[in-house]
């Protein structure tokens, strides 16, 4: 299990660098980006705002309005790189996630960005962080037990990265 010091500043560094994201940074990091039509003084200027940086990066994106959102989004062609990325994350969150099932937490997602994760328990104050590029895995979630007496109940993570045989009661 990792350095607590060093878990934590991971997850502040990931934090803010989530926080400081202009929108445009956000269609790269997630794939697409939706604001209210009501949120923007020129929804032309930021579509052609979004456009011009696309065209800049040689990224296809495609905008719209609908339903009073402006949304863009990031035309993918199968990139082999973002799918390998997409495949170490779900393998290694399925490494994680029963360590924290069965030390009793409830494992939420509470932000992910790329192959960086923080999980947060629901009902106690534990937090988790991992890295699938990098291997790193730590925080209370995953070495602490939950303070609570009761099984945890089952959350999406548990059921997408958990196989039954390692859940509460399923053995
Ligand atoms: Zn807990």
């Amino acid at each position: 299990m990792h350095d607590p010091v060093d878990i934590r500043r991971r997850i502040d560094r990931l934090v803010a660098r989530v926080d400081r994201r202009d929108d445009y940074g956000q269609l790269l990091a997630r794939g697409q980006v939706a604001l209210a039509v009501e949120d923007l003084d020129d929804v032309e200027a930021w579509r052609a705002e979004i456009k011009r940086k696309a065209r800049a990066d040689r990224i296809k994106v495609r905008t719209g309005v609908e339903d009073g959102l402006v949304w863009a989004l990031r035309i993918r062609t199968g990139n082999a790189d973002l799918l390998a990325a997409a495949s170490r994350y779900r393998d290694f969150l399925s490494r994680a996630a029963p360590l924290a099932v069965e030390l009793w937490h409830e494992p939420h997602v509470a932000l992910r960005d790329g192959e960086e994760v923080v999980c947060t328990c629901g009902r106690c104050s534990a937090l988790g962080y991992a890295d699938a590029a990098e291997g790193v895995i730590g925080g209370a979630l995953f070495k602490d037990e939950c303070p609570n007496e009761e099984p945890p109940a089952i959350t999406a993570v548990t059921m997408m990265h958990v196989p039954g045989s390692r859940r509460p009661g399923g053995r």
